[in-house]
């Protein structure tokens, strides 16, 4: 103590980052991400100056797109390269230099790494899921348009992502090449939203649209503000996740004149909250742009109660919304990262009434076939007689609510009173 009063700032840190305290193995000390990140960078790119580094532009060519690539940063035994080569084929890799360091590459189990990282079950596995399981393509209203509710539509602008996540749900685009959606078929989508008039919310997706220039990105916000009856327009990025480095004051400037604009993006782990990843959020934040969170539930990665909660928090304190927590789809090349719906249900019920409302995301299941998103919830009614609702609250004990009754039915449509109870008592029989 006495000695850190005369230890600089800087010391205190590097103090801190170097040495375990005593008894405490080193596996269960868990290194925050930005010294994770800036260790990695160290060893990995160390001769990459600041100004390349910061710069989304040498990020995205500096991608790692090959198993020889990956295979000069990390060892990769023979059997492993050729393996993974197979895989790559069908599902190829591609990861940022920033998001490659935010791996903990001595546990093969990381859950940023499992995101990343090609495995051999994405092709050993493969032919028991579709390519398409939510027929978006069915869905297509005009090419790139899917428009599977009355009153909002999802543009999907370009295939371009600076990282393949391994659990996308789009990874059969990944194979078709490299495309940006050309002006007219942007102008086709523009002129289908305009002529619906019931359309007042347009996400704009992708691919990953922030990919995409800002000037392009500009042209595509100004033709959407022609159209006076779309309210609000969403983008879904996982940019700040992957590349904050994007996320500059252009960008920003330019997304503010074409509000409200809503931003989803896509944390899994609270290892990717590092501070590039929560300042570039913040100046989102602070142009008036509400940021708010879609993960994915993956085996390995978020799948437990304790996982999601330090997601959720961190992501509250980086004023961050989470929105929806996916069920995995059904997609080919992603059933070793896929959970049960069980599994789901009893991480969510270990949060709801445990922490702050605010950190639970809606768990979501988007239905196969083009049925849309349904929530998922545990059930806390747990019976009913006479008017008298029985519950149970997050810790189990029960509490009984009278019901009062709907003023038309006791005014004599007991018919009406009947359609209830049946409704009820499917409700309960759905719940058990
Ligand atoms: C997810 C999705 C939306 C948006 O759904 P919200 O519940 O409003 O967030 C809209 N269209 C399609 C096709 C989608 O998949």
């Amino acid at each position: 103590m006495a000695q850190a009063s005369t230890t600089k700032q800087q010391d205190l840190f590097e103090f801190s980052a170097e040495e375990e305290p005593p008894g405490h193995p080193a596996t269960e000390v868990e290194e925050p991400p930005s010294l994770r990140l800036l260790r990695n960078r160290e060893k990995f790119f160390g001769s990459v100056p600041d100004e390349s580094w910061n710069d989304w532009k040498w990020q995205f060519r500096n991608r790692i797109t090959s198993i020889e690539e990956l295979s000069k940063l990390i060892f990769l035994s023979i059997h492993d390269q050729v393996s993974l080569r197979l895989v790559t084929e069908k599902f190829p890799i591609s990861i940022t230099p920033y998001y490659f360091c935010l791996i903990n590459h001595d546990n093969s189990n990381d859950p940023v790494r499992r995101q990343a990282m090609p495995v051999y079950e994405e092709i050993a596995l493969s032919g028991i899921l579709s390519e398409d399981p939510l027929e978006e393509e069915r869905d297509s209203v005009v090419p790139g348009m899917v428009h599977r509710y009355p009153d909002r539509v999802l543009m999907v602008v370009t295939d371009i992502c600076p990282m393949f996540c391994r659990h996308c749900t789009r990874k059969r685009e990944w194979r078709r090449g490299r495309w940006v959606r050309p002006p007219h078929e942007i102008d086709r989508m523009i002129d289908y939203i305009r002529n619906d008039p019931k359309i007042r919310d347009v996400i704009i997706s992708g691919g990953d649209p922030l990919t995409l220039s800002t000037r392009h990105l500009e042209d595509i916000l100004k033709k959407i503000r022609t159209i006076p009856h779309v309210e609000i327009i969403r983008i879904g990025s996982r940019v700040p996740v992957v590349m904050p480095q994007r996320i500059d004051d252009e960008l920003c400037d330019m997304l503010s004149r074409y509000g409200p604009i809503w931003l989803n993006t896509h944390f899994n782990h609270a290892n990717e909250l590092t501070d590039e990843a929560k300042t570039a959020c913040d100046k989102i934040l602070r142009r008036g742009i509400p940021v708010n969170n879609q993960s994915v539930l993956l085996a390995g990665v978020n799948d437990s109660v304790e996982g999601q909660l330090q997601l959720c928090h961190g992501l509250l304190r980086a004023k961050i919304r989470p929105y929806y927590l996916f069920q995995a789809d059904e997609v080919e090349g992603t059933e070793h990262l896929r959970t049960t719906v069980e599994k789901g249900l009893r991480i969510i019920e270990g949060m709801r009434g445990h922490t702050s409302g605010l950190a639970v995301p809606t768990y979501v299941i988007d239905l196969p076939g083009g049925g849309g998103k349904v929530p998922l919830q545990a059930s806390y009614l747990v019976s009913r007689a006479d008017g008298q609702l029985i519950f149970r609250n997050y810790l189990g004990k029960t509490y009984s609510y009278h019901n009062p009754r709907p003023a038309a039915a006791s005014a004599g449509r007991s018919g009406r009173r009947k359609t209830n109870d049946q409704q009820m008592a499917l409700e309960l029989v759905a719940a058990k």
